[in-house]
């Protein structure tokens, strides 16, 4: 039987706090005595934070955080779990929120985009002179995202204003819509988009509001979502799923993430169980041939166990 006696939290609130640091070891010393795990930032325009617990330690932690003036509307996103999903728990003090690298960073409480509700979104998204734009990870996009969007050809988030910028004929004339995780990233990138000169407008709450969204149910969603947790991948679409995942080396449908076995590369990939244990969890050559490869070491190969999987592959890349 499933037994959800507990709570992740999604949340993140931009307003001023005024000595970050001391916050940011306060916040720990208070996360710790409710027993919770998970990742916040801590910043001088504010708070992006995600933590699980249990039922009750979330929801006393909600309370003390809406207690508080500063956090008072602050919405929170909650998601039932079996466990845990954090391994432990930090509290960071950083210079901004999310790293964007804008020569002229912006406060979203000056300037941001439009916010449309599921419901609004949902509609807008079928309109002709809408553009979507995902303003994730390209593995997160590649897991799942919204019907027709964009992927900006990037690795990371922060190389997006670059990317739009040599890509501008792309979104002229048009809505350019965004979307997110959580929301928070759309927050700042929304508001430089605006100051680029263009007609935008985000998704109110992130994909985790629109799929939990009674009436959208997630819907015109392909694929999952990714999440900065445990679990990984999580649900968004209640009405149909279509897995829109390939797995690294074949491209069949897959949905499950490793991290590349050599600690430097560290790459997130999608990859079946098959051609982990094949491609010893490696996406390159150099990667499974590196010195501190995990999988090698956590399945103690021996330099001849090692070889014997080389040269498979080796021999299956000329058939
Ligand atoms: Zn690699």
């Amino acid at each position: 039987m499933e037994n959800k006696e507990y709570q992740v939290l999604l949340y993140y609130q931009y307003v001023t706090i005024d000595d970050p640091e001391q916050f940011a070891k306060d916040h720990l010393a208070f996360c710790n005595e409710l027993g919770l795990l998970g990742r916040v930032l801590v910043a001088e325009e504010g708070i992006n934070g995600t933590v699980s617990g249990t039922v009750e330690a979330t929801e006393a932690y909600m309370k003390a955080m809406h207690d508080d003036e500063r956090f008072a509307e602050m919405p929170f996103k909650v998601d039932a779990a079996e466990g845990h999903t954090f391994k432990k728990m930090h509290v960071r003090h950083r210079p901004e929120l999310v790293t964007l690298r804008l020569e002229d960073n912006h406060n979203p409480n000056d300037i941001t985009g439009e916010h449309l509700e599921p419901k609004e979104w949902y509609e807008q998204m079928q309109r002709e002179d809408t553009i979507i734009l995902d303003a994730r990870n390209d593995y997160e996009y590649d897991l799942g995202h919204f019907r027709g969007a964009i992927r900006p050809d990037i690795e990371t988030f922060k190389e997006l204003p670059d990317w739009v910028r040599e890509n501008k004929h792309m979104f002229e004339g048009k809505k350019v819509l965004t979307y997110c995780t959580g929301g928070i990233r759309c927050e700042k990138f929304s508001g430089w988009l605006m100051k680029e000169g263009f007609d935008v407008a985000q998704l109110k709450g992130g994909i985790t509001t629109y799929g939990k969204d009674p009436e959208v149910k997630g819907e015109l969603w392909d694929g999952q979502m990714f999440v900065f947790d445990e679990r990984l991948t999580v649900p968004v679409n209640q009405v149909e799923h279509t897995i829109v995942g390939e797995d690294y080396f074949t491209g069949e449908p897959c949905e499950r993430f490793v991290n590349c076995g050599n600690p430097e590369c560290d790459r997130r990939m999608m990859m079946t169980e098959e051609n982990e244990h094949k491609y010893m969890r490696s996406c390159s050559h150099e990667c499974r041939t590196h010195d501190n490869n995990r999988y090698v070491n956590e399945y103690n190969l021996s330099e001849e166990d090692v070889q014997a999987r080389l040269s498979q592959i080796e021999q299956e890349s000329h058939v």
